[in-house]
């Protein structure tokens, strides 16, 4: 088999609610859809949500690192040699989820050429991916309305909450989110480097009465002293996320100090994600699923990946639910939460298809 084209279609969903975090705001996702056509007949697709704030990509940038770059480094290649395809990314630095999509689709090709889904290919340490929920920044009341709605609609039980920009109000919002959701519910907040490292000793100190479970990358990701200050002075986790884009990334931060790391499947494909869970594995540090905003394409391949292995997907739940707040998606058949979970299905690859008459609707 080998591969004979590839397309990038970026395209435009609104999303319910505008979304807010320390770095930045959204009220769409303006994101690249990737396919990937083989001589077999079989056509990989993937999702690349670029993250302009974090690493610099757009979407048009994306579209031309895979037109003008990556596609010429693997026309006519094998989709299984996903080791020759890597390496000759390194040629190209960063790009980080373009090169991600192009991971990903492959692994779509290849489950579907096998006849098996990707998280078989990856492990299958289970077929079903538990949720959380991530409220990001609003009035103290709105973040407690939405915390409530996502448990009583979906069955969901932890929340991430935003935080890192008015300390204050973190506080106070936190403390309304425990008292509105019950002592069951697990709850951690991620700073988005917003808060300095000494602030976020004092926020932990204060956050540990209302049981939070850990902070997400409290201060920023160069402070690499500051970081290791937190480590030592917090009785909970700190997490890498966006200080976590590659395996030396990852290497770096489990060095400052980080005790958990955010796996996310657009920076990483599936091949990048297996070397950080190893490295964090043999490290003693465990991972949560992450998402980049993506719809359902992005989720359900992100799911995949962390129904392969246990330490994606057996101690903290998956972030996977984001596609809830999206006004619609391009997948033919919508991906469903039943008690807080995702169950994935057996068909081969990720197990979903695009609705062409809905693409050509959002394109852009
Ligand atoms: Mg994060």
């Amino acid at each position: 088999m080998k591969i004979t084209g590839i397309e990038t279609i970026p395209f435009r969903i609104a999303l319910k609610k505008v979304t807010v975090w320390a770095r930045g705001k959204q009220d769409a996702a303006e994101h690249v859809l990737v396919k990937v056509h083989t001589d077999a007949g079989i056509t990989g697709i993937a999702e690349a949500p670029p993250r302009p704030s974090i690493y610099g990509e757009s979407i048009a940038s994306i579209k031309f690192a895979i037109d003008k770059w990556l596609s010429p480094l693997v026309a006519g290649t094998d989709p299984f040699e996903i080791e020759k395809m890597w390496d000759k990314f390194d040629l190209i630095a960063a790009n980080n989820t373009a090169k991600g999509a192009m991971d990903i689709a492959l692994y779509d090709i290849m489950g579907k050429a096998l006849g098996i889904p990707c998280y078989k290919l990856a492990g299958a340490f289970t077929d079903t991916v538990r949720l959380s929920w991530c409220v990001n920044l609003n009035p103290v009341e709105k973040m407690v309305e939405e915390g409530q709605e996502m448990m009583e609609k979906h069955g969901i039980r932890t929340m991430k909450l935003k935080v890192g920009i008015e300390p204050k109000k973190d506080l106070e919002m936190v403390k309304a989110m425990r008292h509105a959701l019950g002592d069951d519910v697990v709850l951690y907040v991620d700073a988005n480097q917003g808060y300095d490292p000494f602030t976020a000793v004092r926020m932990v100190e204060q956050m540990m009465d209302y049981n939070i479970a850990m902070i997400e990358e409290p201060c920023p990701v160069w402070d690499i002293s500051g970081r290791q200050m937190v480590a030592a002075r917090i009785p909970i986790p700190w997490m890498g996320d966006e200080s976590c884009p590659t395996p030396p990334d990852a290497k770096r931060q489990i060095e400052a100090g980080a005790r958990v790391i955010s796996i996310k499947t657009a920076r990483t494909g599936f091949t990048q994600s297996r070397r950080i869970i190893h490295l964090c594995e043999v490290n003693g540090v465990r991972n949560v699923h992450g998402l980049q905003g993506d719809t359902g394409i992005g989720s359900i391949a992100s799911a995949h990946v962390c129904a392969g292995y246990k330490n994606t997907s057996f101690y903290y739940p998956s972030e996977a639910s984001f596609f809830l707040i999206m006004e619609d998606d391009l997948l033919q058949v919508p991906l469903v939460v039943k008690d807080g979970c995702l169950k994935l299905s057996d068909k081969p690859g990720l197990g979903v298809e695009i609705d062409e008459a809905k693409l050509r609707k959002y394109a852009i």
